[in-house]
């Protein structure tokens, strides 16, 4: 019988956290607990004088609607790493409740390669989103009050960019009109709600290097322009102390266990495409300083994840990954290959070759372009045949690269120690780390390096409204920031039909515009959805709980 995850990580007892802790030399003094099995930690002094560990990056080719199984195969290469003897820690993204109730599900792992406790992280947690969503709204609420008050700064209402947020997926609220009833009732105006991953103050947490960064960031958010089109800040609300007080605990890293007892740090979780989608920097630096491997995870494939991971993250904390696990799946690969999502679990060896395209071309960005030493590691699926998996070994051989089967899904650290070995050992190989592009080129440059080098299309074309837009961020003084891509992560361009690796096409820049606490500036491609909707038969109609508290159907 196969058993569910929840079934999974309800039968390992877990360790109390302050030992998990101690086991990578964090002193308990250095823990603020949230009950046994979570903590924070809340003294970061460590972080100076301490050589760093090998920073591993896992990244997918590009994905099915039910991911590849990217944090799968991070948690369970840390306990691998673990089971051969290294000292290996995991800094993964928080869930967000969105996709918990609606169709993807949960963000800690699957299988025998789990993060615990699982129901709290996909759930409340220690509250690090509700903080985020308070603070958003705190800056929405002083927004409209300064209007409300007699608008002494001169607010275009038709010009407001900052949205009020809530973690759920509610399409319900993506356009509303509010201040709605007369004077004592505030001003009416079209407003509209993002789910809270999205909003900028998820992004500069995760981007912050401490209190003070975090304040200063937190002040240089646009939140709407002026009569005159000059932006009006966070910091002209005088609300920066206040938004950082709401997020003092919220900003340190959360610290919890793999199944196999593995130290994880599990902080922060924006958005993939119109934020950068990794863990927070904190997280990854902790991981770095406390473990001699650290291994995190990047959203979407290759093309997005990574390249935002290393042009934007890797770039503005001066980090460096020293080896990177491309995960591919049999079913992704026959997807590219043509097949459609109902037959993924029939046998077709044909198909996977189809689809191998789709991984050369990422594994080429990863190894030339990126410039660092790979490893392909093939996520084991009940499905897959002993002849697609031999399909896609012969297919990576020839690509010069080296592959392994990983099936830490199906046994944990047991189905992952050669990929372990296979990472300890590229890990010392040599590094050509490169950005895409530099700050200093021209937005459009930026934008034309990004599509030729890594999405393999001809260059971008701008819309009328990305070329205004481009025009007046260079006159605000934002050509220097980095590009933060929003596209569709089931295509190398901007059309989510194109499977494989499709070349000579143009990506359509729709509009530009400057998270400028957050520290970059987004691409529009497609229509970008931030409060995503449930579906017909949503995950929350599965989810129950006993007399007792236990709680099913989460996954
Ligand atoms: P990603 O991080 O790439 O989005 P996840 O690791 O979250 O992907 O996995 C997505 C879903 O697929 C999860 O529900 C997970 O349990 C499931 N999954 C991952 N790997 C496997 C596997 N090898 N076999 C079966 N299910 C898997
Ligand atoms: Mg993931």
């Amino acid at each position: 019988m196969v058993l569910s995850d929840i079934e999974i990580a309800n039968s390992v007892t877990m360790k109390p956290i302050e030992e998990i802790a101690e086991s990578i030399g964090i002193d308990k003094e250095d823990l603020s607990l949230y009950g046994k099995y979570k903590a924070k930690i809340s003294n970061i002094k460590e972080l100076d004088g301490k050589d760093n560990g090998k920073l591993i990056l896992v990244t997918a080719i590009t994905p099915t609607p039910a991911g590849e199984g990217k944090t799968t195969t991070s948690v369970g290469l840390v306990d691998a790493l673990t089971a051969i003897g290294k000292k290996a820690v995991i800094a993964l993204r928080e869930p967000s409740l969105g996709p918990v109730f609606g169709v993807k599900g949960g963000a800690a792992g699957g299988g025998y390669a789990q993060v615990v406790p699982m129901e709290d992280i996909n759930l409340h947690f220690t509250g690090d989103f509700h903080a985020i969503g308070a603070a958003n709204n705190l800056l929405a609420a002083l927004l409209d009050n300064h209007i409300h008050q007699g608008n002494t700064l001169q607010i275009d209402s038709r010009k407001i960019t900052w949205k009020r947020v809530v973690d759920m997926n509610d399409r319900q609220l993506r356009h509303i009109v509010d201040g709605l009833q007369g004077r004592v009732n505030g001003v009416p105006r079209e407003d509209g709600f993002d789910i809270t991953v999205a909003s900028e103050i998820m992004a500069i947490l995760c981007l912050a290097n401490d209190i003070t960064d975090l304040k200063n960031k937190l002040r240089n958010i646009i939140v709407a322009y002026n009569f005159d089109g000059e932006p009006v800040t966070a910091g002209d609300l005088k609300a920066e102390g206040a938004l950082t007080a709401l997020l003092k605990d919220a900003i340190q890293p959360n610290i919890v266990q793999t199944l196999e007892h593995a130290p994880a740090f599990i902080h922060g979780g924006p958005f993939a495409n119109i934020a950068h989608g990794c863990n927070s920097v904190l997280a990854t630096k902790l991981a770095l300083k406390y473990a001699d491997y650290a291994v995190t995870e990047a959203g979407f494939g290759a093309d997005l994840g990574a390249e935002k991971f290393i042009d934007i993250k890797c770039r503005l904390a001066n980090l460096k990954p020293d080896a990177v696990v491309l995960v591919a799946t049999i079913r992704a690969l026959k997807m590219h290959g043509g097949v459609k999502k109902n037959e993924l679990g029939t046998e077709n060896v044909a198909a996977v070759m189809d689809g191998i395209p789709n991984l050369a071309k990422h594994l080429k960005n990863i190894t030339e372009v990126y410039g660092m030493p790979t490893v392909v590691a093939i996520n084991k699926f009940p499905t897959d045949t002993p002849a697609e998996i031999a399909a896609v070994e012969e297919a990576c051989e020839k690509l010069g690269v080296s592959v392994v089967l990983s099936d830490v899904w199906g046994k944990g650290s047991e189905g992952g120690k050669e990929l372990a070995e296979k990472v300890v050992a590229l890990a010392e190989e040599p590094n050509h780390f490169s950005y895409v592009y530099d700050l200093e080129d021209s937005i459009e440059d930026k934008l034309n390096k990004i599509v030729q080098k890594v999405y393999g299309g001809k260059g971008v074309e701008l819309a009328p409204s990305a070329k205004k837009g481009l025009k007046e961020l260079e006159r605000l003084g934002f050509g220097n920031y980095p590009i933060c891509m929003a596209k569709t992560q089931y295509s190398f361009s901007d059309d989510a039909t194109l499977i494989g690796a499709p070349k000579d096409f143009t990506v359509t820049i729709r509009n530009l515009k400057v998270s400028a606490g957050a520290g970059f500036i987004v691409a529009l491609t497609g229509a970008v959805m931030t409060m995503p909707g449930l579906p017909k038969s949503p995950a929350a109609e599965r989810i129950d709980v006993d007399a007792k508290g236990n709680i099913t159907g989460l996954f």
